[in-house]
């Protein structure tokens, strides 16, 4: 019997994700008996696993498509979860049992505060998408006072459920499409959408399109984004998902091990080395 603990990345498909790299690195220089997978899983395998693997000692994290199945199998479920209806990160608690939370929205809004140089509170948004992450996005700005979030999507409907879900008090409106956009600058534009994971994706907006200080891409892959070259190349300040993967990394090791990571690890891990 081994006392190392076993974690776990549930998703389809994993084999390209960053997860394991960046956690494994961090729980080496911490010199902790453990150890993370990636595990290409199906939906109704989703909560066995998440339970068997708390149980054991273990946890893990949840990715696309199964954060709303992960949120169905918790027996706790953090505000994070509730509010946005997805898990990304669970573990076990003797008194509460399988527990959930949803460190997206913390490290979006960490991310965010870096690319912006400062607090989110009073900014207003463009976010691009409507999907999973988009609605950390938008309960991230909850959170932080954000003067106003205009949301555009492919599909207008699923902005508009969006909304509606998590019971958006006033200052989020739903476009009607591009020509809505406002000719006032936007203190941020994040794209929440899944273009840029294909190198043929066209661009979500053409940065040059809107006036703008900074933009988040959360789209990441082993270097800049293309949508994040191109809001360089129209002055904008732009990051890519990157960052915000490692803090919601560095949150969910939190959970699992009650101790910080070291972020630099895990930065250099994704190729952001210089980054403060
Ligand atoms: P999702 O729930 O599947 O949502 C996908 C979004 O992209 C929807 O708004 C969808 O619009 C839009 N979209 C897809 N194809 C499109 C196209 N051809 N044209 C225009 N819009 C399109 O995915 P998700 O979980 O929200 O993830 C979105 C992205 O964020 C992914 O790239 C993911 O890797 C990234 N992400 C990054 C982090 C991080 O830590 N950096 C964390 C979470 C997610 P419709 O509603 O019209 O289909």
């Amino acid at each position: 019997m081994t006392d190392r603990r076993l974690l776990a990345l549930l998703g389809a498909p994993v084999h390209h994700s960053l997860s394991p790299a960046l956690q494994n690195a961090a729980i080496t220089a911490l010199e902790i008996d453990a150890v993370y997978v990636a595990l290409w899983t199906w939906d109704e395998l989703v909560g066995p696993f998440m339970r068997s693997l708390a149980l054991a000692g273990g946890g893990g994290n949840v990715t696309v498509p199964h954060k709303r199945a992960a949120a169905a199998a918790l027996d706790y479920a953090s505000e994070a979860v509730r509010a946005t209806g997805a898990c990304n990160v669970f573990w076990w608690d003797d008194t509460r049992g399988l527990c959930g939370d949803n460190t997206d929205a913390a490290a979006f809004r960490t991310a965010a505060e870096a690319v912006l140089h400062r607090e989110l509170t009073g900014c207003r948004v463009l976010l691009l998408g409507a999907g999973g992450a988009a609605r950390a996005v938008v309960h991230a700005c909850r959170g932080a006072g954000i003067e106003r979030v205009e949301i555009l999507n492919r599909t207008r409907a699923r902005a508009e459920a969006l909304v509606e879900d998590l019971a958006v008090p006033g200052g989020v409106q739903v476009l009607e499409g591009r020509e809505a956009l406002s000719g006032e600058p936007y203190d941020l534009i994040v794209n929440a959408t899944s273009l840029g994971l294909d190198p043929s994706d066209p661009l979500p907006l053409e940065p040059g399109a809107v006036r703008a200080h900074a933009i988040l891409d959360l789209v990441y892959g082993r270097d800049d984004t293309p949508f994040v070259r191109a809001a360089r190349a129209a002055g904008i300040e732009a990051v890519d998902g990157r960052l915000m993967l490692v803090e919601q990394a560095a949150l969910s090791f939190g959970k699992w091990f009650g101790r910080d990571p070291p972020r630099d690890v895990m930065l250099r891990v994704v190729g952001l080395g210089n980054t403060p």
